[in-house]
């Protein structure tokens, strides 16, 4: 697992070189965003003691495998210490039930742990605020941090090479389109992060970007078209 620090209160994880999880600094602990993929619980703890707190939370921005593949192991190692968060219709999905019609895309797979708590627009996750961009999947979620104006932005942007809006091909990382449920819906939840005037831009896959206004959007232009 690498270990790069972004911010005072952000720490980026990346597994394999392609999914990224993220460890943010709360006055009681860290809040853990994502999981990536199984067999990463392990590295995941140790990264939070290396930076000197323990998991208080693990925050999902969506229900996709390489985003979830750990909350099991971590749900059983650190017990109740840690409450585990996913956006509402995500959690939904995962519980059985048919929350959109057709296919759903992506992978989804069986999760033994169920959240302690469903995330709604506008609930907050210590300093997190939860800004709800459907579309990679129905309930993705984004966090942005009331301190500082960054945005852990899960799979609506990538940023390999340059940022891009999951809603199209594009060819350093196809998987995040072939993943992507509504992509009229992906589109906008990428206008509506570009909105926020993010400081700093954290995404599942790829490095995150400063100042990232120019980035989003170009990236926003390429996706429209
Ligand atoms: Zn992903």
């Amino acid at each position: 697992m690498k270990t790069t620090p972004l911010t005072e209160n952000l720490i980026q994880l990346t597994r394999l070189r392609f999914v990224n999880a993220y460890l943010v600094r709360e006055d009681d602990g860290l809040t853990l965003v994502d999981t990536t993929t199984r067999g990463s619980a392990d590295a995941l703890i140790a990264a939070a003691s290396a930076a000197g707190a323990p998991i208080r939370r693990v925050a999902l921005t969506h229900g996709h495998g390489d985003h979830v593949g750990s909350v099991d192991a971590l749900k059983e190692r650190l017990g109740d210490s840690a409450e585990v968060l996913m956006p509402e219709l995500d959690a939904r999905i995962h519980a059985g039930e048919k929350v959109v019609d057709g296919k759903l895309p992506g992978s989804w797979p069986t999760l033994k742990t169920c959240p302690d708590q469903v995330l709604r627009a506008g609930d907050r996750v210590g300093s997190l605020e939860v800004i709800a961009t459907p579309g990679h999947s129905p309930g993705h979620v984004a966090f942005r941090d009331t301190r500082d104006n960054s945005v852990i932005a899960g799979d609506t942007y990538t940023t390999y090479g340059k940022a891009a809006v999951s809603n199209h091909f594009y060819w350093r990382f196809p998987l995040a389109a072939m993943a992507t449920w509504d992509k009229a819906k992906d589109l906008e939840s990428a206008r509506t992060l570009r909105g926020l005037e993010p400081s700093l831009l954290a995404v599942g896959h790829g490095r995150a970007i400063r100042q990232p206004a120019a980035a989003m959007d170009a990236a926003i232009a390429r996706a429209g078209r």
